[in-house]
């Protein structure tokens, strides 16, 4: 009887089935109402209108989610998700996942591989080695030894890119300031970095004990690429204050223009000077895989650290990020890891992530990568990035030729940069607009002082069509907005 009733129990492996179903079924309804554009470009609605259709009061208030609440809850969710598959969402820089490599969710949700140890999870841990070298290879660092952190090149799978780059600047402390982390840090370091670096680098020389005012900045061109002729000059001021330059970083490519910064000479000097060079590649690494633009990472293997983030630009789901460091026994170093702890390790055909990681549970987060990799393939995914690319040349083309828009600078990546018309305002106020009727779902950024419209073209679906349709909406809304305001 007891056993009977424990099968009827919440998580028995029917419910668990039929559950799945659902899911399966109602993702797909998802991804084909998105793809089709059937559906709204966003799932966008205000909180509490989110939280009234989710029933969410009540679900947390009594419990009981049955089969058919749980339907109704999902369609709901996915209503209000965000439309990644959908060929209008041409906003912030996430992929959109590969259907296949999703289901590593589905896989690890279940199986629950806590993955800080190898003996946490051997598939998970065996996976996250063997992505962490294919990483190495495309830098063209030496791949880690098993049992051994030194004498290669390492790294590490993190929960993002922002997580990469702390756990990256935490490394150059301990290259600079070996003591700092039994002393505290010292109070003569400064952080050169990038004008365009991604907020996290300035959270995370903040949350290394420096003080947000060690980040100096570069000197760079009116959309912050670094000019490296002017770099000596930067440290030798930095120097003349009586203080150190803890470490340079760089951007492969920035955030919000998707410019990269001169990789080759910012890392000849910082070589022969003995600075530690730090490169965000959240977003350009993946054009390492392409033949064609891996030229625009020119330079990256100088660096002593690189973040990449996967699910930025190789069809995996948020997150996939990973910290490489050309010298792996940086990250003992940075973690001051007991040897005792890594010497159980030596000569075991093993990986932990615990020595490399701020983390210490933490997802298989391999998989996703790995799925992608193995059914679709690398040169499939390389077609992919340079995709992505070339369209984005072609929109700037588009975008340009049309009376009324223009683009500030000439891009790198698949973000794109625009305006219609010259006023702040009325960038941000189309956007807004395009987001509340969902039909488009694009961003905005402010660069060199003034708002531009931005894009990330990175749906496979999203085609010139697309973008056409986007710049007619842009200047229908526009004048929707003028004769509002008129009246
Ligand atoms: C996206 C991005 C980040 C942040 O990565 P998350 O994975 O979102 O934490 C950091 N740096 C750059 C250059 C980025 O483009």
């Amino acid at each position: 009887m007891e056993g009977a009733r424990r099968l009827e129990a919440p998580g028995d492996l029917d419910q668990f089935q039929s559950f799945a179903d659902d899911a399966v079924a109602a993702l797909r309804r998802h991804v084909e109402g998105s793809r089709s554009a059937r559906d709204r470009a966003t799932g966008f609605a205000p909180m509490g209108e989110v939280l009234a259709r989710l029933e969410v009061d009540r679900w947390l208030a009594e419990g009981g989610m049955d089969r058919a609440g749980f339907r109704r809850f999902l369609d709901g969710y996915l209503d209000h998700a965000v439309r990644l598959h959908h060929p209008r969402y041409i906003a912030h820089q996430v992929s959109t996942p590969d259907l296949l490599s999703g289901i590593d969710g589905l896989v690890n949700g279940v199986v629950g591989n806590p993955m800080a140890i190898f003996e946490m999870g051997p598939s998970g841990a065996a996976l996250e080695w063997a992505i962490v070298n294919w990483m190495l290879r495309k830098v063209g660092w030496p791949e880690q030894r098993v049992g051994a952190l030194g004498g290669c090149a390492g790294g590490v799978l993190t929960h993002g890119g922002s997580l990469a780059n702390l756990t990256a600047l935490l490394a150059a402390r301990a290259r600079v300031a070996p003591d700092a982390w039994e002393g505290g840090a010292p109070d003569d370091l400064v952080v050169l970095v990038a004008p365009n670096a991604h907020y996290s680098v300035a959270r995370s020389v903040a949350i290394l004990g420096l003080g947000a005012r060690a980040v100096r900045h570069l000197p760079a061109d009116r959309f912050g690429v670094v000019d490296a002729k002017r770099l000596p000059e930067a440290v030798a001021a930095v120097r003349a204050e009586g203080k150190r330059v803890m470490a340079v970083v760089a951007n492969a490519c920035g955030t919000a223009t998707g410019l990269h910064d001169p990789l080759r000479p910012i890392g000849a000097f910082c070589r022969a000077e003995g600075l530690w060079l730090h490169a965000d590649a959240c977003h350009g690494a993946s054009a390492l895989l392409s033949k064609r633009y891996r030229p625009l990472l020119d330079g990256l293997a100088l660096a002593d650290s690189i973040v990449w983030d996967a699910h930025k630009m190789l069809q995996v789901h948020p997150i996939c990020a990973a910290v490489l460091l050309r010298d792996g026994e940086d990250f003992a170093r940075a973690f001051h890891q007991d040897a005792s702890y890594l010497a159980l390790g030596a000569g075991d055909e093993r990986y932990d992530s615990l020595p490399r990681a701020v983390e210490c549970t933490k997802s298989a987060l391999g998989l996703r990568l790995f799925l992608n990799l193995a059914v679709r393939g690398e040169a499939a995914l390389a077609r992919h990035v340079e995709s992505r690319y070339d369209l984005a040349r072609r929109c700037h083309a588009l975008i340009e030729a049309r009376p009324g828009f223009s683009c500030p600078f000439v891009l790198e990546t698949n973000i794109v940069c625009f305006r219609y018309g010259t006023d702040d305002a009325l960038q941000a106020a189309i956007r807004d607009q395009l987001m509340v009727e969902g039909r488009f779902h694009i961003t905005a950024a402010v660069l060199g002082g003034a708002r531009y419209l931005r894009l990330t073209v990175s749906n496979p679906l999203t085609d010139e069509a697309t973008i056409m349709a986007l710049l007619d909406a842009i200047e229908a809304t526009a004048r929707a907005l003028a004769a509002s305001t008129s009246r």
